[in-house]
């Protein structure tokens, strides 16, 4: 066993009430992995984390960890936590995902719409019990946010590449490029299929609703993160100053991938200081050692140009106890000013497509409504992941996606 995973392990105090459980969002039994990880039962510490968890290579690599797991190890108190994430995503690649022998011995056929975390999770539960399960998608290659929005350089491809290739050892059929709403309606799937899945995320980029927003060169995020990851830059050369409003992940993977693959300035324009940033802690200090500029506490107003965007007019605010958890950010009279920008990447939170949806209820905001057994008004169509709880989390995604598969077992049975 390589020495420094041996240090680490060495690290776990094996805790009579491990705190550490408290933080994981995907309730793994981390006390035991890393038991286990110590006496070189690799395998069995794979077997413990596969009770909880299908996602154990992504989420370690993924989850902010430090508000997390780690972030709850008792050994902050002496000095530093137990770097549980890597010990994590070391046990995931270094185990065997097992084939059962059960694989489609159920009649009953199950759709998931949307290829994303909730979707692959619900998708290898159902598998795994014996259930024949088609999963479509809008897009080429399946992943959702893990294929084509978090970049490259956060979540390695090789590894959301290998879990694909392994559900389709489960007999998991992929139909890609099929949008739900324009290829095949809510009906098409209520008259072929015993239960459906809705996780289709959270994927409409929300607008500023400032003057101006149609020039060129003012690019959703989420486009502009697929144009990168397919390393397709040829709309977006010679950009000298380029600026991305919002302070979340997306925020943080649009300006990186700005700095690495356009070389330009690069600055990030948010309402809020920088402690209530979305943003995973470590990814906004690899933003600052890239030397991407942060303007706090700054909105835009409106954005200046011809044809396409030349600078954006922006204000200062300051923030505001109103009684909710989060101070509201209100703009300080006469705090004019001009950015100039060649390029305006918004990542400021996204919204879902109801208009796919035919009756299914939604709420006022968007999401869909579901009861405690995740199912939506239409009670053979249950929906999880970002599309019933807006932008959250892969784990959380996830943890709904294996929920979901539970109650669609319930229910067919
Ligand atoms: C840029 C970015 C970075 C992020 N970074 C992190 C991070 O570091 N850590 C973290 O925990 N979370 C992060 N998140 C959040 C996390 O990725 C999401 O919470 C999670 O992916 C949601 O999973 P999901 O399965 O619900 O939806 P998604 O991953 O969005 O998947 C939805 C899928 O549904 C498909 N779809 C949508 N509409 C249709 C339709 N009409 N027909 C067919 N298919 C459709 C989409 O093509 C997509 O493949 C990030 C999000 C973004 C945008
Ligand atoms: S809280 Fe920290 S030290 Fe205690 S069991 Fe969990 S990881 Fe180990």
């Amino acid at each position: 066993m390589e020495k420094e995973l041996k240090a680490l392990l060495d690290e776990c105090l094996q805790c009579k009430n491990p705190t550490c459980l408290e933080g994981c969002l995907a309730n793994n039994n981390i006390k035991e992995f890393i038991r286990l990880c110590k006496e070189n039962k690799i395998q069995d510490a794979f077997n413990v984390l596969s009770k909880t968890t299908t996602l154990p290579s992504i989420c370690s690599l993924v989850c902010p960890s430090e508000k997390q797991c780690q972030g709850h190890c008792i050994k902050n108190k002496i000095n530093k936590p137990v770097n549980i994430p890597f010990i994590e995503h070391y046990i995931a690649t270094n185990s065997k995902e097992i084939i059962p022998d059960n694989l489609l011995n159920k009649k009953e056929k199950i759709a998931i719409i949307g290829s994303g975390p909730a979707g692959l999770a619900c998708a290898e539960i159902l598998a795994k019990n014996g259930y024949n399960v088609d999963i479509y998608d809008q897009y080429d290659i399946p992943g959702g946010i893990l294929t084509y929005g978090i970049p490259e350089f956060v979540l390695n491809k090789k590894i959301v590449n290998e879990k694909i290739n392994y559900l389709k050892k489960l007999k998991i059929n992929f139909l890609m490029n099929l949008k739900l709403g324009k290829d095949f309606s809510i009906d098409d799937l209520l008259n072929k299929y015993d239960a459906i899945f809705l996780a289709i995320g959270a994927c409409i980029n929300k607008k500023l609703n400032v003057p101006n927003e149609n020039l060129k060169n003012i690019v959703d995020a989420n486009y502009f993160l697929e144009k990168m990851s397919k390393h397709d830059f040829k709309e977006f050369n010679d950009l000298e100053n380029i600026a991305v409003i919002g302070g979340g992940n997306t925020a943080i993977d649009a300006a990186l991938s700005a700095k690495k693959y356009l070389n330009s300035n690069v600055s990030i324009v948010y309402r809020r200081s920088e402690k209530e940033m979305p943003a995973r802690i470590k990814e906004i200090n690899k933003a600052k050692n890239e030397q991407i500029n942060f303007l706090f506490l700054t909105s835009p107003i409106s954005f200046i140009g011809k044809d396409k965007v030349n600078y954006m007019e922006c204000v200062k605010n300051q923030l505001v106890l109103d009684g909710n958890n989060r101070p509201k950010p209100v703009e300080i009279e006469n705090s004019n000013f001009k950015i100039k920008t060649d390029l305006v990447i918004k990542a400021i939170s996204f919204e879902i497509d109801t208009s796919v949806l035919g009756n299914i209820l939604c709420y006022p905001w968007s999401g869909i409504i579901v009861n405690e057994n995740m199912q939506t008004s239409i009670p053979k169509i249950f929906a999880g992941g970002d599309c019933t709880l807006g932008p959250s989390l892969v784990v959380i995604a996830m943890k709904q996606g294996m929920n979901a598969a539970y109650n669609i077992i319930k229910y067919l049975s």
